[in-house]
């Protein structure tokens, strides 16, 4: 049998193999030039002034929450259906992590409960410091809906947009209405660079900020030094900060992989629209649309629609796995954690996100997917929902 179908994969072009070969014979391998020149290309992109690489998108989230004030007595909100980096990046910096429901048509942090949420911490002063909506599987969250909420109640906003590279809200690329976003370069993500993330902010010191964060907390910048520089090697460490810079071999990488972003997510919204087309009628609900934004299409999920069939999601699962295909399932409500569940939250807290998550599959989709293996995955669940 050939090797089973995976939810997503990355696309490597020989241009890619060449752009990193060509930085391993250059002089440097980090802190050299690739890394800005891919800052600057990711920030134009999005019509965005700054971009700050980072290791990862775990670690981006991690500086993108000190930048913003992070810390012991700041209450950080986020949506149970995400990856659990988009709450522990709250917790690193010692603040107290609570979420907030789903739009069950969306599977997106709610407006409406955050808007109820936050009525009610008005009144008894717990509002957050700092909300973290999550584009999930691609699709854009309400922005402008949760920026008059921000500035009405004083927080401030990282958008973890990991699975929206690309997307667009209002004709605009995803980052203008948040204080910071957050990309991720995982390769299951829709550009890599092995590892990597990305911070987009419009503001110069909470960019600088950052920068700092991720190296150690180390300035360059006379004027951000205490003391007069005592010769060209000088430097200060101004601030505790870490280790988390991106390297030149990914940040080469990373700017191969965008010269072809537009023909990749092409490519992914015309397998998306296929899916559509093809599972309309069948006893699931598929990934929301809107005429106002448009998906990156990382994920496609559906839901088991449990009012028409009878079939559990495990089935449906089992099924498409013995038919040669890797499904997955994103996301088990961060809250339910073990981890979590320690701090205090338990089951029935996030109904929507908890009976969203009985449903989902996440089914293949990724840029260079055949129409014929999409075929097999579509013949695949209609056998299994029939
Ligand atoms: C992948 C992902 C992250 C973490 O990204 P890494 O680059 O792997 O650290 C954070 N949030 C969401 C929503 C993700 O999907």
């Amino acid at each position: 049998m050939s090797k089973p179908i995976p939810y997503s994969c990355q696309d490597i072009s020989e241009a890619d193999i060449a752009a990193v070969a060509e930085v391993l014979r250059a002089p440097f391998l980090t802190q050299g030039p690739a890394v800005p020149k891919f800052e600057e290309e990711f920030a134009a992109l999005h019509g965005m002034r700054h971009g700050v690489a980072v290791a990862n998108a775990t670690g981006a989230l991690h500086i993108a929450c000190l930048a913003l004030g992070a810390g012991p007595g700041i209450r950080v909100w986020t949506t149970p259906n995400s990856f659990v980096a988009s709450a522990n990046c709250a917790r690193y910096c010692g603040a107290t992590v609570d979420f907030v429901d789903i739009d069950p048509a969306t599977r997106n942090i709610s407006v409406e409960k955050l808007a109820d949420k936050l009525a009610l911490a008005a009144e008894d002063g717990s509002l957050p410091g700092i909300v973290i909506p999550v584009d999930f599987g691609g699709y854009p969250c309400d922005m402008k809906e949760i920026r008059e909420l921000a500035d009405r109640y004083g927080f401030r906003i990282i958008s973890d947009s990991s699975h929206a590279v690309g997307a667009s809200y209002h004709g605009e690329p995803v980052g203008r209405y948040a204080d910071i976003s957050v990309f991720s370069f995982h390769p299951v993500k829709i550009i890599t660079t092995g590892e990597g993330g990305l911070c987009l902010t419009d503001d110069a010191d909470l960019a600088a900020a950052m920068r700092k964060a991720r190296s150690h907390g180390i300035t360059r910048d006379p004027t951000e030094m205490d003391s007069e520089p005592d010769g060209p090697w000088y430097y200060e460490q101004v601030g505790l900060g870490f280790n988390y810079r991106l390297t030149d071999i990914q940040a080469a990488l990373g700017s191969s992989q965008l010269t072809r972003l537009a023909e990749s997510e092409a490519r992914r919204d015309l397998l998306a629209r296929r899916y559509d087309d093809a599972l309309a009628s069948l006893a699931l609900r598929l990934p929301p649309r809107s005429n106002d934004r448009t998906s990156a299409h990382h994920l496609y999920v559906i839901e088991i629609d449990d009012a028409r069939t009878p079939k559990t999601r495990r089935e449906v699962f089992d099924r498409l796995r013995d038919d040669g295909i890797s499904p997955n399932v994103h996301y088990i409500p961060i809250h339910l954690q073990p981890d979590y569940r320690r701090l205090g939250f338990a089951a029935g807290d996030f109904p929507d996100s908890e009976r969203y998550y009985g449903r989902a599959i996440s089914i293949p989709l990724f840029p260079t997917m055949t129409e014929e293996q999409q075929d097999r995955v579509i013949a695949s669940l209609t056998r299994a929902l029939s």
